[in-house]
């Protein structure tokens, strides 16, 4: 299912994020950056090495940032990592965290002259954070950056899951 935004298309498919051909695609990472499981796992095995390597020199990064390195052996150029907060119960700054991760990888992209972004759904897997809820941030989030931003001209959510892809579909009928 896609949406049309302006100059810039939103869409959302069912499929394994490391396999996207986007200028970049966006990892749910943790703080050390030192690669991990779910998504994070997932690209760091269908990208190589070299990823790792560049994330341990940039050494870290803080919940609700993003850091930028190569793709390694993956199609996409560029990995986006970004640090989803762990869900506690909604009152610990999760959704603004949530909405700075979408934000801040895309910001990063602009600068880079980035056009293309696949991002998987941050925080759903083992971070706890319940998927209509995290769903309805993300769209929103990305929806209001490309009014902003005419230059990203496609954003993909790659969801793992079935359910996750119809909770999506539902967000984005509504966004
Ligand atoms: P987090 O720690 O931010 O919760 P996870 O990697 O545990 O990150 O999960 C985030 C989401 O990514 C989950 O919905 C999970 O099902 C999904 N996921 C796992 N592997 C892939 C993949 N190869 N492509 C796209 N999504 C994936």
């Amino acid at each position: 299912m896609q949406v049309k935004l302006g100059q810039s298309v939103l869409e959302i498919v069912e499929g394994d994020l490391t396999r996207q051909d986007t200028d970049a695609l966006v990892n749910a990472a943790n703080p050390s950056l030192r690669g991990g499981g779910g998504v994070d796992g997932a690209i760091h095995r269908a990208g190589g090495p070299k990823i790792l390597e560049e994330c341990l020199q940039i050494g870290g990064c803080p919940t609700g940032e993003a850091r930028l390195t190569t793709g390694g052996n993956l199609k996409a150029r560029y990995v986006i990592h970004t640090v989803g907060p762990v869900y506690k119960d909604g009152s610990h700054g999760e959704p603004q965290l949530l909405a700075s991760c979408y934000r801040e990888s895309l910001k990063l992209a602009s600068a880079k002259g980035i056009k293309t972004v696949a991002f998987p759904s941050i925080s759903t897997g083992a971070y706890g954070y319940p998927l209509k809820e995290a769903a309805r941030i993300a769209l929103q989030t990305v929806k209001e950056y490309l009014a902003q931003h005419p230059e990203i001209t496609l954003v993909r959510f790659v969801l793992f899951e079935k359910t996750a892809y119809e909770e999506y579909e539902e967000a984005l009928k509504s966004v």
